[in-house]
Order: C-alpha cells, then structure tokens, then sequence
C-alpha cells in the first residue's frame, strides 16, 4: 500500500484503487504526502474568499439540486443590489481580500448587465482591492470577458461528472443541461482569461470509483487554476431522493472526498482547492480535515443573512446568521490547531496560473 501513495500518477487505474482502498494506514499516508506537497508549493496558509449567494433563482433543473427551478416549495429571491455592494464593502474592511458571487443560472440580458453594475460598484468601493470570483454558471464567451473587463477575474464552474453518461444521469437530457455545452464554457472561460476552476460532486448515485479516478485525470487535462468539490448531500425535493438507498454512508462520502482532495493535491502541486462547506455539514471538522489533506481556500457564508435561509441546496446545509465556526477569529485557532493561517486581504490567486503562463 505504501508503494502505491509512493508513486502516485496520473493513472486512472491506480487513481481509483486508491479510492477504492478502505485501509485507514493508507489513508494517513496520503494525506500526509498531501500535505507535505501543500506546504512545499503553497505554504500553510488559508486564502479567504467571502460567499454571497446572491440569488437562488435558476433556470437549470439538475436532478441533484434543491433550487431547481422545478421546485415550487422554496422562497426565491435575489439579494437587492446595494445590499450586495454594502456586504462587499464590509468584506474588503475585515480584510477577506476576495469574495465569491455564486447564483443560480439565468442568461437573461437583465441578470447579465446587473452582474456587470455589481462588479464596477464592488471595484469602486474596494478602490479596485477586493476581487471578484464568480460562480454563476454557463454564459457565452462574450459575456465572459465582459465581466472579466469590468473586474472579475476568477471563475468556477462544476463540471459536476466528467464522464459524460453520469453527467446525463445527473441533468435532463436536453439543450439546457448539455455535457457538451458545459465543456465549451469551462474552454470560453480559460479564453476570456479567467482563473479558471472547476469541480465535481462525490458519492452520488450510480458513481464509481472510477468515474472519480477520471473527474482527478479530467481536472489535470483541461489543467484547471482551482477546484471546488464536495460530497454529494442529497435533497428531498429533487429527483435523485428515489436514488438515496444506493449512497454511501455520509461519513464515507466525506472520507471519499478528502481522498480526492489530496490525489488533486498530488496531481496538481499548486492549484487552489477549497474545503467546501458540504464538508462541513457531514462533520463539524470536514473543512479543517479538507485542509489538512490539501485544501487552501476557504470561504465563509457573507451573505446577507435575511436570504441564506432559501440557499438551500441540500439538506442540513449551515443557515444560521454569522455561524460561529465562520467568525474569522474562531476560524483563525482553529486553523492554528493545524498549523495554518489565514492570509488576510490577498487576493489569494492561484499560484498554478501564474505559472503556466510563465509569470
Ligand atoms: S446546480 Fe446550479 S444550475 Fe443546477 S439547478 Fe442548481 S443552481 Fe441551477
């Protein structure tokens, strides 16, 4: 087993039979390299990125996600625009150096210039220092680089699967949801210039150690700047609840993702990769642990707390106002314990793209 973390590859057969390996000396080993890797080439610091979930409005149906726009039981809102500015605002003061604008997807030209206003007003107010990441799904390429131009420079959109039959497993088979157009998005983005990142879920129905072993070989290909991914929790309102007798135990799913965690580590030295709040939810530890298998980023829910409640992806998500395990000082020890700390107000770019485009 020892020779099998020894020499790790991008290898999709050895990839999955350490996935598939339950031994718990093995485990330690990888995330032991993992983090050994992680110190080397990004050092034992925490880059923040504050999360505004600005909307839960979506004009997508994916099977896994519990603000679909088939789900007529939840309140859907949009964060009104100088709340947005104000909560970055607050941001850029308490030094988290970045945020994330993540929303449901809409491709409407109201939705499109509103999020071009926000990021100008946000550039503005932070004199140009906070930066913007987006997660705000598949747009054109001319879309893309506008926002890019106005300020924007880093963005995650989940591939989700990057096998294209689970892909279909997981989405309506249809224009909207189409593998084929998902890839030539994540391509626009690398064009428009963007840090460009990407992710997938793991322990959802149907997946295979194999199919994860290709997602780690997927991400190293298209040789992505950062990655967010996280187990899969499933939601009660949504089409792949019938599915839940075929899941791994929480717990697994969570043990699972801290594999892939440290293999992406492995495999890609200095991308960013962020301890997602999924984590968190199956452990109160999951996102510490995800930093100790090789995850650098993390990133509080700043969102104006009257609409987290109607963020609700999946089940037992964290909603409370200001939780106490996202205020920065406790944040802060906590990362002590682990010998890490934060980097307060960096943009925290990811070191990967500065490199490859011989920076
Ligand atoms: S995963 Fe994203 S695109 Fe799909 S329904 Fe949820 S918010 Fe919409």
């Amino acid at each position: 087993m020892e020779a099998l973390i020894k020499n790790i590859k991008a290898d999709g057969k050895l990839l999955a039979a350490i996935l598939d390996c339950s031994s718990e000396s093995l485990f330690k080993s990888l995330i032991n390299k993992a983090a050994i890797i992680k110190e080397k080439y990004c050092g034992n610091v925490v880059y923040l990125r504050g999360l505004i979930e600005y909307s839960n409005i979506c004009r997508k149906n994916c099977y896994y996600c519990g603000i679909r726009r088939d789900n007529k039981t939840i309140v859907r809102y949009t964060v009104k625009e100088d709340e947005i500015i104000n909560t970055a605002k607050i941001a850029y003061e308490k030094k988290y150096g970045s945020i994330v604008i993540q929303s449901g997807e809409r491709n409407d030209k109201e939705f499109i210039k509103t999020i071009d206003r926000i990021i100008r007003k946000i550039k503005q107010v932070s004199n140009g220092k906070l930066g913007i990441t987006l997660s705000v799904g598949e747009q054109s390429y001319d879309v893309y680089k506008m926002w890019y131009e106005s300020g924007a420079h880093r963005f995650l959109l989940r591939i989700e699967s990057s096998d294209e039959d689970l892909y279909k497993k997981i989405h309506p088979n249809d224009e909207v949801h189409s593998f084929i157009n998902r890839l030539k998005a994540l391509e626009n983005l690398k064009k428009a210039d963007y840090q460009t990142g990407t992710g997938v879920m793991i322990g959802l129905p149907f997946q295979t150690s194999e199919h994860l072993a290709k997602d780690l070989l997927f991400m190293k290909d298209f040789d992505i700047d950062m990655c967010g991914m996280g187990p899969y929790l499933e939601h009660h309102k949504t089409p792949l609840w019938e599915y839940r007798h075929l899941l791994k135990p929480q717990k697994e799913r969570l043990n699972l993702t801290l594999k892939m965690v440290a293999l992406l580590r492995i495999l890609m030295k200095d991308i960013n990769i962020a301890a997602t709040t999924a984590m968190q939810t199956i452990e109160p530890e999951g996102r510490i642990k995800a930093i100790q298998a090789g995850a650098n980023v993390l990133m509080p829910n700043i969102t104006p707390a009257q609409y987290r409640d109607n963020y609700f992806l999946y089940e037992n998500k964290p909603k409370t106002f200001e939780a106490p395990e996202d205020h920065l000082p406790h944040l802060g020890k906590k990362l002590k314990t682990v010998n890490h700390t934060i980097y307060y107000g960096t943009w925290g770019d990811s070191k990967h793209f500065f490199r490859k485009n011989g920076q």
